[in-house]
């Protein structure tokens, strides 16, 4: 039994030479490309019929993966940008305050011209098995000795 549509020419890339059954023959986007063999070519349209399987590359799926995951980075984006501001209510532009772990973190203005969207940032120094933070340890320890009142 020889399933009709997996015949030559290719119902995807309309690949149609001696070495049809061969991997590595159709075109690089088409999805037999990676598969050889009658059989396997019919397993495979097996699988992704009864939606076990997909004809997409694995970039290709990890792609996908990656932009559904996109709304979800967004919104953490945006809620990190308005607890920044609310902190900024709190303790005011350039006031800082200290994390349990002893992380010092800054409220700033952002400097950099590519900043474009953000109008509030903040700094922090280096936590342990990071090379280097946003906000040096000297200053965090002068904020300290300052009660972590912005320092003129
Ligand atoms: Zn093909």
């Amino acid at each position: 039994m020889s399933n009709s549509i997996l015949q030559p020419p290719c119902i995807f890339c309309a690949y149609n030479d001696e070495d049809y059954w061969e991997a590595a023959s159709h075109a690089k986007t088409c999805p037999w490309f990676a598969v050889g063999s009658e059989s396997e070519r019919e397993g495979r349209l097996r699988d992704v019929v009864s939606q076990r399987k997909t004809l997409m590359t694995e970039a290709q799926q990890r792609l996908v993966k990656l932009d559904l995951r996109k709304p979800e980075i967004e919104a953490y984006y945006q809620e990190l940008e308005q607890t920044v501001a609310q902190v900024a209510a709190e303790i005011g532009l350039n006031g800082y305050f200290e994390a349990p772990d002893g992380t010092v973190y800054k409220i700033v203005k952002p400097s950099g011209r590519f900043v474009l969207f953000k109008d509030l940032d903040f700094l922090r120094t280096k936590r342990e098995g990071e090379e280097r933070g946003t906000l040096s340890k000297v200053e965090a320890d002068k904020a300290r000795a300052n009660g972590f009142k912005p320092l003129l």
